[in-house]
């Protein structure tokens, strides 16, 4: 692969090295021997050129203000593949999984490398770069990953932070001149992804499903692995590896209600794509929902509809139970492993009706509030009201009109419906209940006390696939301010952000939007 004869950079240079300054580096997955992976630098990217930072990942990072300017840190280098920090110990790690439902048999990571782990005041980060050329796991691919996707997954892993939704972060996009054969001529980009793991379902499931029989130790090895590091508590349990798997359950249930309540579709939830940190992973298809449509489908060759919106937490279920099936040999009663599954139900459901309950900006909690919620959610699908857009102008709604539909606040949500009666009737349910969450109050004051709680959670910016495709075609023309400006606007999607932005940013998204048609990896 001619990738051997990478120059090496020193990570601080002798001399000027203030040692308590130094980022501490750790291999630690590397530690787990190479039946887990394979070691190998990354395939030099010719001209690397930056696309993008997040200064906030660069924070969680506790690099310096300059780090993607200063010649000792070789940022652009080492970020673009061309570059290795001497400690780092790249290599690209085996897994399996289930796509679509079928099992897949061996994946891994073909087009990723971990660099290892820099030590921060969050703890061990995992480093990787996408697109860092071709690994044994590539199959037919090329390693690569082009410009236009490696923005959409930068810019949504920093929006989905932003969000408060749990996700892998993106510290920087490098580019390359590099050519990329896709559908058209496309160019090499380089996405430099960080999470405290980026160990998945898959990881358990190639070694249920491959070396099971002749290296039943390697299964326990990586759960003591994951456990050790990501679970400490688990170990305290009788049952270690079912304790896991209930840790692993309850974060994949929170993540699936976030993902419920902000609106946001994966679009690719095969088992090789699901994190045991409940973070979510992996963005391609992925996409915001607009009008709102229950069986939305975001990615365009998931013809069954298997990922749709509304289908999310199932399929999470589902591919709880590949996982379960996977740690198995390591649990000796099933009937625990199933329990430790189970509790993904009442977390789910606890945690979407919390979500449900902070969009409507109630604080207390009455056994019709999911009915409220549910028939909410039922006459936005029937008119196809923006799900943003709608959550977002509740915020004003006002309580003391008597006729909900005669506040000119009220009217600015009211408008959204086409059946109006429908909706008023709706509104008088919700606004008694929001007079009995306030103690019986209503006017101006509680009024205004819940549409800041509400603006707290109901997003006002989210990266609409027209809005990413706006900075992307700007990007393929060498101009990349679009993506600074659009990563600035979703670095606080709660904030109102003045005229421009929410005339750029916050709007409706134009009848072209629906052309736009996104797939699996590219
Ligand atoms: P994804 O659908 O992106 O989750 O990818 C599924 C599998 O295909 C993973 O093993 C990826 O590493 C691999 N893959 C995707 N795109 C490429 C590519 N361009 N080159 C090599 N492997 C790829
Ligand atoms: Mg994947």
């Amino acid at each position: 692969m001619g990738t051997m004869d990478i120059p090496r950079t020193a990570l601080v240079e002798p001399g000027n090295a203030d040692a308590s300054s130094q980022p501490t580096w750790r291999n630690r997955f590397h530690g787990l021997g190479e039946a887990f992976f394979t070691p190998l630098p990354p395939e030099p990217m010719p001209n690397p050129h930056w696309v993008a930072t997040s200064a906030a990942c660069a924070s969680l990072l506790d690099l310096p203000d300059d780090w993607a300017q200063r010649a000792d840190l070789n940022a652009l280098n080492v970020f673009s593949g061309n570059a290795l920090w001497p400690e780092m110990r790249p290599l690209a790690s085996v897994y399996s999984g289930h796509q679509f439902g079928v099992w897949a048999g061996q994946l891994g990571d073909g087009r990723a490398l971990l660099l290892g782990e820099l030590e921060t005041h969050a703890g061990p980060m995992e480093l990787q770069l996408k697109g860092a050329g071709r690994t044994p796991y590539s199959r037919m691919g090329d390693g690569r990953a082009v410009l236009r996707s490696s923005i959409r997954e930068f810019l949504c892993s920093e929006a989905m932070h932003a969000l408060n939704v749990p996700t892998t972060r993106a510290l920087c996009i490098t580019g390359s001149t590099l050519p990329v054969r896709r559908e058209e001529a496309e160019t090499a980009a380089v996405v430099t992804r960080v999470a405290p793991s980026f160990i998945r379902f898959g990881h358990f499931e190639h070694f249920a499903h491959h070396a099971d029989a002749t290296h039943p130790e390697r299964l326990r090895a990586l759960a003591d692995f994951v456990i050790d590091h990501h679970f400490p508590a688990s170990r305290d349990s009788q049952q270690p590896y079912a304790a896991l798997l209930e840790q692993v359950a309850q974060r994949t249930a929170v993540l699936m209600a976030h993902w419920q309540a902000v609106g946001f579709c994966h679009g690719v939830m095969n088992t090789d794509n699901m994190s045991v940190l409940g973070l979510t992973i992996d963005y391609g298809p992925f996409g915001f929902l607009d009008a709102f449509d229950p069986g939305h489908v975001c990615n365009h060759s998931d013809h069954q509809g298997r990922y749709a919106w509304a289908r999310q937490p199932n399929v999470g279920f589902w591919n709880l139970h590949a996982l379960g099936q996977a740690l198995a040999p390591l649990i000796e009663d099933s009937d625990q492993a199933l329990a430790a599954i189970e509790t993904f139900r009442a977390t789910f459901a606890d945690a979407l009706l919390d979500h449900w309950r902070a969009k409507l900006g109630l604080q207390g909690t009455e056994a019709g509030d999911r009915e409220l919620a549910d028939d909410l959610l039922r006459r936005m699908a029937a008119d196809a009201c923006d799900f943003t857009i709608t959550f977002r102008r509740l915020a004003a709604f006002a309580t003391a009109a008597r006729n909900p539909a005669a506040g000119p606040d009220n009217a600015s949500v009211r408008d959204l419906f086409i059946d109006r009666e429908a909706f008023d009737a709706w509104a008088q349910r919700y606004a008694a209940r929001l007079q009995r969450d306030a103690g019986g109050a209503s006017g101006p004051e509680a009024d205004t006390q819940r549409a800041l709680r509400m603006n707290r959670v109901n997003p006002k910016f989210v990266l609409r696939n027209h809005l990413a495709d706006v900075a992307i075609r700007q990007a393929r023309a060498g101009d990349f301010s679009e993506v600074e400006r659009l990563h600035a606007v979703l670095a606080r999607p709660f904030d109102e952000q003045g005229r421009d932005a929410t005339l750029r940013y916050a709007g409706f998204p134009p009848e072209w939007a629906k052309t736009i048609e996104v797939s699996c990896s590219s």
